[in-house]
């Protein structure tokens, strides 16, 4: 396939970071109904087998998101679900070029089902050291559901024994759910305090069905070292600035907008006025299984639909790089890796 098109042939083979993508949001519909099987859990169109999982994860609206994305989550109890999920997304967005991925996960969503912790840290852990042998660096995000403020502190005490049983599993603790004033980041505040205190970074989602305002409160009240979204703060001119000048990087998402309401279309995305403005942005998948799309599709659209060429996507797979929070001589590799790809037109008809 890639013989037809030299641009995917080069986003493919472009070593590029994939940082905002949720493990119970990657699971392929093959695996689902595995896991689905493996437990007895009814899975939304699992009555006409792949295909019927496959229709259903179809994003229809909102509602339904929340309904596949549980009964994904009702499939992780042991270990082994976790390894091949891990395993599954390892080698997913391998096959893309991706050499860093940051995975956000809920561990309270499983905590509360009466998976234990330590089951969910060996799982993680197996599944990323498979992800290594693949040529991958995995690293988890464990979050916080806005709304759940009692398990914000359990949550940071995973995201610590995580580190203690992998050091370098855990890139920072992240925040996500619906934004609004009904779940003030009070309760919170203090908790991200001290994973920083802990060397983690704050990687909370904001910017995404809220606007200006929950972009500024990540920013200065959460200390984030990047945001999940922040699209929305488009709507504040001077605050673009600052984030520009700040260089907070954002995680754009792009499909995941579009399939949300956040935009109404892929071409009145504000990704092209952001980067114009000067905002460090990054392209991610966000759920992929439940979005469709992979990372690679995700460059290919954008350049379809903002008129981008092969210097416009590899200025995006090394930003993706530069805001991983992978160590620098890493970071440096991927980038000198990066620098090595020749551009498009040595992909015609030239590819293995
Ligand atoms: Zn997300």
């Amino acid at each position: 396939m890639d013989h037809d098109d030299p641009l995917r042939a080069f986003v493919r083979a472009l070593p590029k970071a994939e940082l905002h993508v949720h493990l119970e949001g990657s699971i392929p519909p093959e695996l689902a109904l595995v896991l689905a099987a493996r437990h007895g859990v009814r899975l939304p169109g699992g009555e006409g087998g792949v295909q019927g999982v496959r229709a259903a994860f179809r994003f229809v609206d909102f509602r339904r998101f929340i309904e596949v994305y549980l009964a994904l989550s009702r499939c992780l109890r042991t270990v082994t679900d976790v390894r091949e999920v891990v395993v599954a997304l390892a080698e997913r967005v391998a096959a893309q070029g991706v050499v860093h991925a940051e995975v956000t996960f809920t561990p309270m969503t499983h905590m509360t089902r009466g998976v234990p912790a330590d089951a969910l840290i060996e799982g993680l852990v197996e599944g990323r050291a498979r992800a290594a042998e693949l040529g991958v660096s995995l690293m988890f995000v464990p979050d916080i559901v806005r709304g759940f403020a009692d398990q914000a502190a359990p949550t940071l005490d995973f995201a610590l024994a995580l580190r203690r049983r992998d050091d370098g599993a855990v890139a920072g603790l992240g925040l996500a759910g619906p934004e609004g004033d009904e779940h003030p980041l009070g309760p919170v505040l203090d908790v991200f305090a001290r994973a920083r205190a802990e060397g983690l970074r704050s990687l909370p989602h904001a910017g995404e069905f809220l606007g200006p305002p929950s972009v500024r409160a990540a920013m200065d009240e959460l200390v984030a070292d990047r945001i999940g979204h922040g699209v929305r703060v488009i709507e504040d001119a001077t605050l673009v600035a600052e984030l520009a000048a700040r260089q907070i990087p954002l995680e754009v998402c792009p499909s995941s907008n579009v399939a949300l309401g956040v935009v109404a279309a892929l071409g009145d995305h504000p990704l092209p006025r952001l980067i114009a403005a000067g905002v460090a942005v990054s392209l991610a998948t966000d759920d992929p299984a439940l979005f469709g799309v992979d990372l690679v599709d995700e460059y290919l659209r954008c350049a379809g639909a903002f008129g981008w060429g092969a210097d416009e996507l590899r200025g995006l797979a090394e930003a993706s790089l530069r805001h991983a929070s992978a160590g620098p001589d890493d970071r440096a590799a991927w980038l000198a890796a990066a620098a090595a790809v020749p551009g498009p037109n040595r992909f015609i008809g030239d590819m293995p």
